[in-house]
């Protein structure tokens, strides 16, 4: 299948509606990219599976190109371009310090390579007394929870979810008095990748405060769509630590980033290496400060350079409008879905159910595996969108109230269904919505299950494709 665009016709033939949005959509690389569809034929590309990973902007992709002549060693060089490399990265660092409200004093900012990394990072190096209690939440992706399994072993415990998707307070407040003085830290999402659900991260912080322990909140799903302002260290509502990706918020050169207390982290990295220490004997180690000592190994100089220029950008769009854009899409999105029948959605619905909430709409079609529906959308439509568990299995289960052994049965066979997840950027319009619903209204008809039921079949990898 041969790309319309080798043949030098003009991105112009595929061109995309306007419509206003906090980011144009022209600042999107790719933005003039088609995609093939079965039966022959190109459309413009839709994304609409920004929570897996953003496409970068052309701020960010300028800014690096404008920083690659300057790339070099950072820290241990004395040349022109190790000290303007330097400059850069330590620049980059404070950006995405003052993205997050960190505190310059008290806070590290630690890069990464994501924000896997970032809360492995933490569970490696967090203080924890013996018989401490870390409390994650039923609404974790796995990154946020099974690093703390891992530290925590038997003593982790996850704080309920209501039946709509929302973080269940009281189940909180019932935890903290049960483990009165042994709750050390609370690890809780932002916003979560499945239902798009933001809990109310200060007041949760609030709650952990008065009980003496801290706060992680993993920002992958925030970062690109809300404000986060950490907040002073002596505010009951503080954020304690902080967690972020640079591909979620288009800027994907393999940047992340941990920002948090100081005075939190061990005295020895969680990665030794080159890089961590002052002094080395064959004896003895004198670690480095923060944030270099847990910096271990030659840092991603391009990819800090591209998440500053991208938060930049954020910031410039105002974050503020961004959510808002979100709540838009979602609600119109989860409004014109819920009068297809047989579609069934997912965490809070209905009049103010988008206020909470990012811009992420989880869906199922009875009687349709969502791995088909997501394959029509791709193959059919030029839709890219994402289905199955979003690697966040608990949660999954309650919402389609799973029992435990059904999702090991079968997860261990070959796969948990889930459900299928349209999410927004802030580069995305109604007509992107308009295209997804319009094809899954299509494919809810007799006529349209028959054709895909017919037409795609599950491959060994668990992925559908046309037969
Ligand atoms: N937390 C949440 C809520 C996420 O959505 C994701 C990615 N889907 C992660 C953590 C992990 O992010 P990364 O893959 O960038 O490490």
């Amino acid at each position: 299948m041969e790309h319309p665009l080798a043949g030098g016709a003009g991105a112009g033939v595929l061109a995309r509606p306007a419509e206003e949005c906090p980011i144009p959509w022209d600042e999107v690389v790719g933005d003039d990219e088609p995609a093939p569809v079965r039966g022959g034929g190109w459309v413009p590309y839709v994304n609409l599976d920004n929570a897996a990973t953003t496409p970068a902007l052309r701020s960010v992709t300028d800014a690096v190109a404008a920083f690659l002549p300057l790339y070099s060693s950072v820290h241990r060089g004395t040349g022109y371009k190790s000290r303007a490399s330097t400059a850069a990265y330590e620049g980059a660092r404070r950006v995405v310090g003052d993205f997050v409200g960190a505190d310059p004093e008290r806070d590290a900012v630690v890069f990464g390579r994501h924000t896997t990394d970032a809360i492995n990072l933490l569970a490696g190096s967090l203080a924890l007394a013996p018989d401490a209690m870390v409390l994650t939440t039923q609404l974790e992706h796995h990154s946020n929870d099974l690093p703390w399994r891992a530290r925590a072993r038997g003593r982790v415990v996850a704080v309920a979810a209501r039946p709509d998707g929302t973080l269940d307070t009281d189940d909180l407040d019932r935890l903290l008095a049960r483990h009165a003085g042994r709750v050390a830290l609370l690890a809780v999402t932002g916003a979560s990748n499945v239902t798009g659900v933001v809990p109310p991260i200060h007041d949760l912080a609030a709650r952990v405060h008065a009980a003496g322990g801290r706060i992680l909140v993993d920002a992958a799903q925030l970062a690109a769509h809300r404000p986060i302002d950490m907040g002073p260290h002596d505010d009951p509502g503080h954020l304690d630590f902080v967690a972020l990706s640079g591909h979620k918020a288009y800027a994907p050169f393999g940047t992340g980033a941990l920002i948090g207390r100081r005075d939190a982290f061990l005295p020895r990295p969680h990665l030794p290496g080159g890089g961590t220490v002052r002094a080395v004997t064959a004896d003895d180690v004198v670690w480095a400060d923060l944030p270099d000592r847990e910096e271990g190994g030659s840092p991603n100089v391009v990819g800090a350079v591209a998440l500053a220029a991208a938060v930049s950008r954020l910031a410039g769009a105002g974050l503020d409008r961004i959510a808002r854009h979100d709540q838009a899409l979602a609600a119109y999105a989860q409004d014109r879905l819920a009068r297809i029948p047989g579609v069934r959605l997912f965490g809070p619905c209905g009049d103010g159910g988008a206020a909470c909430k990012v811009g992420v709409v989880p869906f199922t079609l009875d009687g349709l595996d969502p791995g088909v529906v997501a394959a029509v959308l791709g193959y059919e439509h030029g839709i890219g969108v994402r289905s199955g568990c979003f690697c966040a299995q608990p949660y999954i289960a309650h919402l389609l109230d799973l029992t435990p052994a059904y999702v090991i049965n079968a997860g261990s066979a070959g796969g948990v269904p889930g459900m299928v997840r349209l999410s927004f950027g802030a580069y995305t319009t109604t007509s992107d919505i308009d295209l997804a619903v319009d094809a899954v209204a299509e494919l809810a008809t007799p006529a349209g299950r028959a054709s895909a039921t017919a037409t795609y079949i599950q491959g060994p990898d668990g992925t559908w494709a046309p037969s």
